[in-house]
């Protein structure tokens, strides 16, 4: 029989992969935590109006990304392909449009794109979303936030900070306008997505990933020099707060959000590579959400960064996994020796495992095999003391412990610092 299949663009995560990618999520919470953003978990399932309305129609994931569904009570469903839109939702479901939210939240999306590496179907983000203001401090709250958690994974000096401004809705009328004559001077230069696209939403075309689209777009009109006042005041008050706060960025005129609802910032910590999985973490200002689901006319600003994107830059962290045993010299002592491991109290990078079976050779050679760095052993004698043995293996060498004092030895040795 052919061996069974996982499905195509999905990962089984498990070994230093799950460490890895749980790390990320642990490094992100904590720090949302610290800067008083609150977790928000919103359900796989949503009705796909929830997309369909807000992201626009010309979106790639609208368009042809969305897992979208009838289900068996004929419900139109779809496996959520963002969260933005989703946390939109819940602020209405929930009545909460007239606080200020600051939400955090990590979990799968679903899109069904070309699998490769980087680019999933089922794949995973951690993202915030800053909901009910509309003042330029918080577009810098939350860049702050990304800025410390790149840096927290050592991943920020590999990426450029881009950012451009998408305007109001007048700025982007009149520069869609102006846009889509440039483009159609050049229209039988264009690749054939960007035809299609240039027909539904002009602003997509910017995205292009193709050589000879870019060396058109690079002459395009910019959207900066369609801003209208209260854009251009939003934009100059962002660029001087990153500067105040050292933030290296680059503007990058061309940079628009793949989804409709953005407007104002729009920013991505981006790779050098010319890859087209080259964004980590993209965000932006998005004033007509709410009002697109049928909610009040609210703002906000966040930003997602895909978890295997990250990983992707993180090759030379190496996930700490080290394992010690502990076993006893006399097996009628095991029950003391679980005690013991039992009531371990601190919070230790490394792996215990309890060696309960097979004469003391035989306990020695599974802690090897299992690649331990050292062992605890309980024998008799040391037991009357109230003392255990701990034997390093990578030097050989032996040593007492005190019972009681495990846990700083332990700590001593092995805790993160
Ligand atoms: P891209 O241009 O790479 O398709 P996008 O504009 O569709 O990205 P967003 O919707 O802004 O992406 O999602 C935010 C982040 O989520 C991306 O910057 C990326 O890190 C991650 N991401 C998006 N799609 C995928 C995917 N299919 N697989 C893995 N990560 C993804
Ligand atoms: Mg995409």
């Amino acid at each position: 029989m052919q061996k069974v299949k996982k499905v195509k663009g999905t990962r089984d995560l498990l070994g230093n992969q799950i460490i890895l990618h749980n790390n990320i999520i642990a490094k992100f919470v904590r720090l949302c935590n610290s800067l008083n953003f609150s977790q928000i978990s919103t359900p796989i399932l949503e009705y796909s109006e929830i997309f369909t309305k807000s992201l626009g129609q010309s979106s790639d994931i609208v368009s042809k990304e969305m897992y979208n569904f009838e289900d068996q009570g004929k419900e139109r469903l779809v496996l959520r392909p963002e969260g933005t839109a989703a946390i939109a939702r819940a602020v209405i479901t929930n009545s909460i449009e007239q606080n200020l939210n600051k939400f955090f939240y990590y979990g799968p999306m679903f899109r069904r794109e070309r699998p490769q590496s980087g680019r999933l179907r089922q794949f995973h983000q951690v993202g915030v979303e800053y909901i009910g203001s509309n003042n330029y401090l918080s577009d810098l709250e939350v860049i702050i936030l990304a800025e410390e958690f790149l840096k927290d994974l050592k991943i920020r000096k590999k990426l450029v900070l881009e950012i451009n401004s998408l305007g109001n809705e007048i700025t982007r009328k009149k520069y869609n306008k102006s846009l889509k004559s440039y483009l159609n001077e050049n229209f039988t230069q264009l690749s054939d997505l960007s035809k299609e696209r240039l027909k539904k939403n002009p602003l997509r075309v910017l995205d292009s990933k193709e050589e000879n689209d870019i060396k058109i777009v690079q002459s395009s009109p910019s959207i900066i020099d369609f801003l209208d006042d209260e854009s251009k005041r939003m934009f100059e008050n962002l660029i001087n707060g990153l500067e105040k706060l050292s933030v290296n960025y680059n503007i990058n005129r061309f940079l628009v959000r793949g989804l409709d609802y953005y407007n104002h910032s729009a920013f991505e910590y981006v790779t050098e590579e010319k890859k087209s999985q080259n964004t980590v973490l993209a965000g932006g200002r998005y004033n007509q959400l709410f009002a697109s689901i049928g909610g009040k006319d609210l703002s906000g600003v966040g930003w997602a960064a895909g978890i295997e994107r990250i990983e992707m830059h993180m090759n030379d962290l190496k996930t700490k996994d080290e394992k010690i045993c502990f076993f006893s010299t006399n097996n009628e002592l095991d029950l003391e020796v679980l005690k013991i491991i039992a009531d371990l109290k601190i919070n230790i990078s490394s792996k215990i495992h309890f060696i309960n079976s097979g004469n003391l050779k035989k306990k020695f050679s599974k802690a090897n095999k299992i690649g331990a760095i050292g062992s605890f052993i309980l024998g008799e004698d040391e037991w009357k003391i109230k003392k255990i043995i701990w034997k390093d293996f990578c030097t050989g060498l032996q040593e007492l412990v005190e019972l009681d004092n495990i846990d700083q030895f332990l700590n001593k040795k092995f805790c993160e610092k």
